[in-house]
């Protein structure tokens, strides 16, 4: 895999998933990993690599060459811990561009103040968005 290139995905979620499987139907190479072993079976072979791994293991994702990689993201939301734990990391490894997602002010703040670039609060964001496209359907009918 050529890491510079490549995307790594970790926690393969509902999030995760679909923007691991977004990203490699824009033929972005992706590494997906995740401790469930039923969600890495699940998905092994839509994606340019799976691996089990606890991604709050450092020698775990060193021995997976995240450290190489130009961009990841972290998708694991409700377990805070191994949210914060995995974001460190990725910072502490040099990673230009650690997206992660957070599910609420606070984890939002944390990661930022660890250094990750990029928060990203989907349900906030889908909420507003989907009041968008509310507010468009109901102006159809006035
Ligand atoms: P979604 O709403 O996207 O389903 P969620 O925030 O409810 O996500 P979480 O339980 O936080 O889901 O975790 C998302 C994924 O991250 C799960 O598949 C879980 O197995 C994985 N995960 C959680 N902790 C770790 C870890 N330490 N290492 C690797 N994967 C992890």
């Amino acid at each position: 895999m050529a890491h510079k290139d490549s995307v790594a995905v970790i926690g393969l979620g509902r999030f995760g998933r679909s923007l691991a499987l977004e990203l490699v139907d824009e033929d972005t190479e992706v590494l997906g990993i995740d401790e469930n072993p039923e969600v890495v079976q699940l998905l092994s072979g839509s994606l340019t690599h799976v691996v089990r791994a606890d991604s709050t293991n450092e020698s775990a994702l060193r021995q997976l060459a995240v450290h190489e990689f130009d961009r990841a993201v972290v998708a694991i939301g409700s377990d805070l811990e191994a949210s914060i734990l995995t974001a460190s990391l990725l910072v502490s490894f040099g990673i230009q561009d650690v997206w992660a997602k957070a599910i609420s002010e606070a984890h939002g703040r944390i990661l930022s103040q660890l250094g990750v670039r990029h928060v990203v609060y989907p349900e906030h964001d889908m909420g507003r968005r989907v009041a968008h496209l509310v507010r468009g359907r109901m102006l159809d009918y006035i």
